[in-house]
């Protein structure tokens, strides 16, 4: 994705109120970030963990969600998320809600999906599969577009939300 300032990023988000964009963190300074490889933007709150932010490119426009991450409860089981659909442990994996754009978000409606907790989609769809001997180099791209695209979906669905 595109190179963003912090105040493209805090002009970006879609689903914010006032008193997110008061409290919204956007530590730029301490992330280093590769942006030209970069498939969406997510990090948590520093100081409120249960806050976390995502931004992507639709159409070219930096688009924003604040998302809250349930609490964490330590489940013995693995879980998936949604967006990189890689296997987690349990406290890695959490449903993350975002308060929809517009109308529906006044009314107070939101949408929620596992996520991986720290939001490190982009790195674990690389990690998780790092090239097999013998393995198409297609396959592991499909599986990073595919990655993107479930976040740009999600990301939509709540902008659009009526
Ligand atoms: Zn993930």
């Amino acid at each position: 994705m595109q190179e963003l300032t912090a105040e493209a990023i805090r002009a970006s988000f879609v689903n914010a109120e006032e008193r997110d964009l008061e409290l919204l963190d956007i530590p730029l300074d301490h992330m280093l970030i590769d942006w030209f490889p970069l498939d969406f933007l997510g990090w948590r709150d520093a100081s409120t963990r249960s806050r976390c932010y995502v931004v992507v490119e639709l159409d070219g426009v930096a688009t924003g969600l604040v998302l809250r991450a349930a609490q964490s409860t330590a489940r013995a089981h693995n879980g998936i998320c949604n967006i990189c659909r890689t296997m987690q442990p349990g406290n890695q994996v959490t449903m993350m809600s975002a308060r929809k754009g517009g109308e529906a978000g006044r009314r107070g409606e939101s949408i929620g999906t596992y996520m991986c907790a720290d939001l490190s989609c982009h790195s674990n769809v690389r990690l998780a599969h790092p090239l097999a001997p013998g393995e198409f180099r297609a396959s592991v791209d499909f599986r990073i577009d595919s990655t993107a695209r479930r976040m740009r979906d999600f990301v939509r669905r709540v902008r659009d939300a009526e």
